[in-house]
C-alpha cells in the first residue's frame, strides 16, 4: 500500500480521504479562525469555516519518491527567488546614479545641480493660491518651494538649497525621503529672506507701561484652546509689541493709538525681540 504524502504546508493536516487513481486528497484542520468552536466573536457563526468548526480541501499527494522531488524543486525555486532578489538589488545599486538622476528630471530639477528654490520673506498662507498655480509644493518641513526660481510677489523671496541637504536618496527602493533636519536647513535659508530686525525689549517684567504712541501694523485671528483670540502686533519705533487678547478692538491696521499695557514677557520669535503685554488699555489719540 502507498504511503500518499501531502505538500509539507499541509503535514499537520489531517487527511480524510485518499483518490488513488487521481492523485488527490480531501484534507482537514480546525479552523483557525475560531479555533474549531464554530463561533466566532459577535459575528455568531464563524465566517471562515461557516460554523463546520473545520477547514477543508482538495489537494494533490505524492507518493514518498514523488515527495522527495517535489520538495527539493521547491527548495530550488525558493533559491532562485532569493538569487533573482539579490541581482534586482545589486542592479539598483549600480543603476543608483541614472535613477536618482532621471527620478530628479521627471521632477523638473536639474539632475546635474537639484536645487529647491524656497518661498519666504512674508506669510506664505496669504499667497497660497498663487503659489499653486505656480506648480510650487508644499510640505511641513520646508513650506512652499519650486524646482525653479519664480518671480515672486513684492514683499516675498526665494531662497535656494541643495536638494540632497533636504532628501535622501534609497538608491534599493529608488526613491527620495525627506531628511529629518530639512527643517533647520529650511529654516536657516528662510532666516535670510527676513529683513534684520532692530527690536529690542521695552520695559521691565511686570511694568505698567502707559499711553505708548504705537502704530498696530498686524491682527491675527487665532482659534485656539480657549476659543479664539487675536494677536495685536504693534511698533514702537523699530521694537516690537505684542498683545493677545479674546476681546474685541476697535483698530484697524496703521492705526497709532496710545497703547497701556503690562509687560508680561520678553520672547524672541523667529529671531525678533518682542515685549508681549498683557491688560492693555487702547485709546485713539
Ligand atoms: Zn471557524
Amino acid at each position: 500500500m502507498t504511503e500518499w504524502k501531502v505538500a509539507p504546508s499541509y503535514e499537520n493536516w489531517e487527511i480524510k480521504s485518499v483518490d488513488e487513481t487521481n492523485h488527490k486528497a480531501i484534507i482537514r484542520t480546525k479552523c483557525d479562525k475560531c479555533g474549531g468552536t464554530g463561533e466566532y466573536a459577535w459575528f455568531g457563526v464563524c465566517f471562515k469555516c461557516g460554523g463546520s468548526s473545520y477547514l477543508q480541501k482538495e489537494v494533490k499527494i505524492y507518493t514518498p519518491e514523488e515527495y522527495i522531488k517535489y520538495v527539493a524543486a521547491q527548495a530550488r525555486a525558493k533559491e532562485r527567488r532569493i538569487e533573482v532578489a539579490e541581482a534586482r538589488r545589486q542592479a539598483a545599486i549600480d543603476q543608483s546614479e541614472e535613477n536618482k538622476k532621471a527620478k530628479l528630471a521627471e521632477w523638473g530639477y536639474d539632475p546635474e545641480n537639484p536645487l529647491i528654490w524656497l518661498v519666504g520673506g512674508g506669510s506664505t498662507y496669504e499667497i497660497k493660491d498663487w503659489l499653486k498655480e505656480e506648480g510650487c509644493k508644499f510640505c511641513k518641513e520646508l513650506g512652499w518651494y519650486s524646482n525653479k526660481p519664480l518671480d515672486v510677489p513684492e514683499g516675498y523671496g526665494m531662497v535656494s538649497i541643495k536638494f540632497e541637504d533636504a532628501y535622501e536618496w534609497f538608491p534599493i527602493t529608488k526613491r527620495f525621503e525627506i531628511r529629518k533636519e530639512a527643517k533647520e536647513v529650511a529654516d536657516a535659508a528662510l532666516s535670510s529672506l527676513v529683513p534684520e530686525s532692530h527690536s529690542e525689549f521695552i520695559g521691565d517684567i511686570k511694568e505698567r507701561l502707559r499711553d505708548l504712541c504705537v502704530t498696530l501694523t498686524a491682527a491675527r485671528t487665532i482659534d485656539g484652546y480657549y476659543g479664539m483670540s487675536t494677536i495685536y502686533t504693534f511698533t514702537l519705533g523699530e521694537n516690537i509689541l505684542t498683545w493677545i487678547t479674546s476681546s474685541c478692538q476697535d483698530i484697524e491696521i496703521g492705526d497709532k493709538v496710545l497703547l497701556t499695557g503690562t509687560v508680561k514677557d520678553h520672547t524672541v520669535y523667529k529671531g525678533i525681540k518682542q515685549t508681549v503685554l498683557s491688560r492693555c488699555i487702547i485709546k485713539k489719540e
